[in-house]
C-alpha cells in the first residue's frame, strides 16, 4: 500500500506546519513569537457565541441540508446584497467546511485533467496545491513589487490559453495584502470579456479587514457581464474570528453549486450545524465590532511596516487590507549570519530568524514569490514590536 498519486501533487500547508512548530518551541519553553499563523488574535464576538450555544440547548444538533441551512443562505444573500450589491438567491449558495473547503469543491467539480487555472504570485498557498489535486495545471503569472503586486491585465491575457478553466483572484491579498479598486478590477475584466470559456474564483475572504478608507471591490460587482461565471467566495474566519468554526461560502451559477453540493454529500456533508448557527449570527448581527478591530489591525500594519523599513536592505510595502505584511529583502541576500551560515534563500532567512532572534515568519517562497516572507500581524503591539526589534537585530548581524 502507498500513498495516491493524487496525494503525491500536493505538499503540506506550509503556514500549518510553522504554527506547530512554534508550539514545538513553546512546548519546549523557548520564548519564540509566532507571526506565521494567519488568523486573528481577537476572540469570536460574544454575540456569536451565545447563537451558538442557544442553537445546542435548540436541538439545532443535526445533519442539515448537505450546503447548508436555508436560514445561512438566506443570510449570505443578505450580506451579498447588503455588502456587494450583488443579488443571488438561496440556489446559487453553497456552504462549505471553511473557504478552503470551498476552494476544494469548486475546482475538484470542475477541473478535468490539464485543465488550466491562472494563479497570480504571490498567491495564498492552498490555491496551487488544491489545482494540482484536482488534475489541472497551475499556470502562475508573477505579480511582484512593480505592479504593487497585482496581476496586470496585460499579464492576464498572455497567460490565458484554449485550456484555461479559472482564475483566481484574491483581494485584498494573503500574503501581501494588497486589494484590488473597482476600475483595477475593471480593467482585468475587460480582457476576461474576451475570453468567454474562463471562469472567475474571486476569493474576498478579507473584504472587511481593510486601512486608509480603502473601498473594497469584488469583480461581480465591477464587471456585472462577469456575474454568470464568477463563483465569489467569502466566510466567517478572518471578519467574524471564526477560523475553528470552519464556515465559508461561495455564490455563483446554480449548476456549479449543485455540482459542488454533489461531492460535498459524498465527503464532509454538512458543515456544523452549530457553526452554522453562529455564522447567521455572525452575518445577520451588528456589524459595527469590525470597524474598532480595523482600528486595531491599522496600528500593528503602521508599527510593523514602520520598524521593517527601517532595516537596511529590507523593503516593506504598506497594504490595504488583509493582516499581513510581504517584505522583500533582495539586498540581504548574500550575506552572513554571525556563525556563519549564508542566506541565500527565503529558507535560509526565515531559519535564521528562527533560531537567532525567535521569530516565526513564513518563507516567501512557499507563496510563490521570493525573496520574501510573510509576517502576520494579528497579535498585541507589545509581541510586534518585541518580534520586530528582534528581526532589526537579527539583520543588523548579517555581514
Ligand atoms: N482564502 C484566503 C486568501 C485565506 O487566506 C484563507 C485562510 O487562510 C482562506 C481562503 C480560507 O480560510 P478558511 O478555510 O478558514 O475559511
Amino acid at each position: 500500500m502507498h500513498a495516491s498519486a493524487a496525494l503525491g501533487r500536493i505538499s503540506p500547508s506550509p503556514t500549518l506546519a510553522i504554527t506547530s512548530r512554534v508550539l514545538e518551541l513553546k512546548r519546549a519553553g523557548v520564548d519564540v513569537i509566532g507571526l506565521g499563523a494567519g488568523e486573528p488574535d481577537f476572540d469570536t464576538p460574544d454575540f456569536v457565541k451565545e447563537a451558538a450555544i442557544q442553537a445546542i440547548r435548540d436541538g439545532k444538533t443535526k445533519y442539515t441540508n448537505v450546503d447548508g441551512t436555508i436560514e445561512l443562505k438566506q443570510a449570505i444573500v443578505a450580506k451579498f446584497a447588503r455588502d456587494n450589491n450583488l443579488t443571488y438567491t438561496t440556489d446559487q449558495i453553497s456552504v462549505n467546511v471553511g473557504g478552503k473547503h470551498t476552494l476544494f469543491n469548486a475546482m475538484v467539480a470542475t477541473i478535468d485533467p490539464g485543465d488550466e487555472v491562472v494563479i497570480p504570485a504571490p498567491y495564498w498557498v492552498s490555491y496551487p496545491d488544491v489545482v494540482q489535486f484536482a488534475g489541472g495545471v497551475p499556470v502562475i503569472v508573477k505579480a511582484g513589487p512593480e505592479v504593487g503586486y497585482k496581476l496586470d491585465p496585460a499579464a492576464l491575457d498572455a497567460a490565458i490559453t484554449p485550456k484555461t478553466k479559472w482564475v483566481i483572484l484574491n483581494s485584498p491579498s494573503n500574503p501581501t495584502g494588497a486589494g484590488y479598486t473597482i476600475d483595477e478590477l475593471r480593467a482585468l475584466g475587460a480582457v476576461l470579456a474576451k475570453h468567454p470559456h474562463v471562469w472567475i474564483f474571486a476569493d474576498d475572504m478579507y473584504e472587511h479587514i481593510v486601512y486608509d478608507g480603502f473601498k473594497f471591490a469584488t469583480i461581480a460587482e465591477a464587471c456585472p457581464e462577469l456575474f454568470e461565471r464568477t463563483l465569489t467566495v467569502n466566510g466567517c474566519s478572518k471578519a467574524y474570528a471564526m477560523t475553528g468554526w470552519r464556515i465559508g461560502y461561495g455564490a455563483g451559477a446554480s449548476w456549479l453549486i449543485k455540482a459542488m453540493a454533489k461531492l460535498q454529500s459524498q465527503s464532509t456533508s454538512n458543515p456544523c450545524s452549530i457553526a452554522q448557527a453562529a455564522a447567521v449570527a455572525a452575518l445577520n448581527g451588528d456589524q459595527s465590532f469590525l470597524a474598532e478591530r480595523n482600528t486595531a489591525f491599522q496600528g500593528r500594519r503602521d508599527l510593523v511596516v514602520s520598524m521593517l523599513n527601517d532595516i537596511d536592505g529590507m523593503h516593506c510595502p504598506t497594504p490595504e487590507g488583509a493582516f499581513y505584511v510581504y517584505p522583500s529583502f533582495a539586498e540581504l541576500i548574500g550575506k552572513t549570519t554571525p556563525n556563519g551560515r549564508l542566506i541565500d534563500t527565503d529558507e535560509a532567512m526565515v531559519g535564521y530568524l528562527l533560531d537567532d532572534a525567535k521569530v516565526a515568519v513564513v518563507q516567501g517562497a512557499a507563496f510563490g514569490l521570493s525573496p520574501a516572507f510573510r509576517i502576520s500581524y494579528a497579535t498585541s503591539d507589545a509581541l510586534l514590536r518585541e518580534a520586530c526589534t528582534r528581526i532589526q537585530t537579527a539583520c543588523a548581524a548579517l555581514k
